[in-house]
């Protein structure tokens, strides 16, 4: 299992997993590289909400998307609000947020579709994108894991979705942790710390370093061992283990940037 970045013309470069074949679906992690917008946002931001001028993102998500062979007039966003609803994509649902952040798919933070080439389209800077893929029903989703949202077992949450809507088991997806920040860059608080040892006491002492007074949250194995306790097979999830904040001229990093930044986006969609 890998996760590399791709070459795709003109500056754009994809990361992709090698886990997901490219015969079944699409996917992809977008750079900062390729796009148009300004500073403080160079260059290609994915996200609408963020004070960036809107035209600079619509050309960037243009090229991103396309670049995947996909439209962006199709792609579908959720609101995202660091919580835990999960919500089934449809036809009509096609393009929902694609142009106006106004629009996108309220009060959500994971995505998930059986809608070929319907993209699921997730922005983020640190967070922890999660993107699953049930090869049996042909179902993609998208989950984002920020600090609350993974609290909130969002990943797992996600696959109970899957199988609630579309049969899915867990034992036969397929799932990928995308760059995001790395526990080294990640110190959180004390009450955080609380929380997840409150709510993970099986996890905690591996998720929660300490030492000289600091806490380190690693984000990323915390999704692992979620989506592994929800019945995923520990060969089936592979995690790009990039951090965002060391790699903030790579990728956006909300904590490099110290708030005012751009977004990566996270894709998937069903062929
Ligand atoms: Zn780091």
């Amino acid at each position: 299992m890998a996760f590399s970045l791709v070459p795709k013309g003109e500056n754009l470069w994809v990361g992709q997993f090698s886990l997901f074949a490219e015969d079944f679906l699409t996917h992809g992690i977008s750079t900062r590289f390729g796009g148009v917008s300004r500073p403080p946002y160079d260059s290609l931001n994915l996200a609408l909400q963020v004070g960036d001028e809107t035209a600079a993102v619509l050309e960037n998500r243009r090229r991103f998307v396309t670049a995947l062979g996909l439209s962006a007039a199709t792609i579908c966003t959720p609101e995202q609000v660091h919580g835990s609803q999960v919500y089934q994509v449809k036809q009509e649902d096609a393009g929902r947020g694609a142009f106006s952040y106004a629009e996108a798919i309220p009060g959500t933070d994971a995505l998930m579709t059986d809608v070929p080439n319907l993209p699921l389209f997730l922005c983020y800077a640190d967070c922890t994108p999660v993107l699953l893929f049930d090869p049996v029903h042909r179902v993609v989703a998208i989950a984002h894991g920020g600090w609350k949202g993974t609290l909130q077992n969002i990943a797992a949450r996600t696959v109970r979705a899957m199988e609630d809507s579309f049969g899915t088991k867990a034992a036969e997806c397929l799932a990928a942790i995308g760059p995001a920040i790395g526990a080294e860059c990640y110190e959180v608080g004390e009450e955080t710390a609380r929380f997840f040892r409150e709510t993970y006491p099986a996890s905690f002492s591996e998720v929660l370093q300490q030492e000289n007074g600091h806490i380190r949250l690693n984000l990323a194995l915390m999704n692992r061992r979620q989506l592994e306790a929800e019945g995923l097979l520990p060969e089936r999830i592979d995690s790009a283990a990039v951090c965002t904040r060391c790699n903030a001229q790579v990728f956006y990093s909300y904590r490099a940037a110290g708030g005012k930044t751009g977004r990566i986006a996270a894709v998937i969609a069903i062929r």
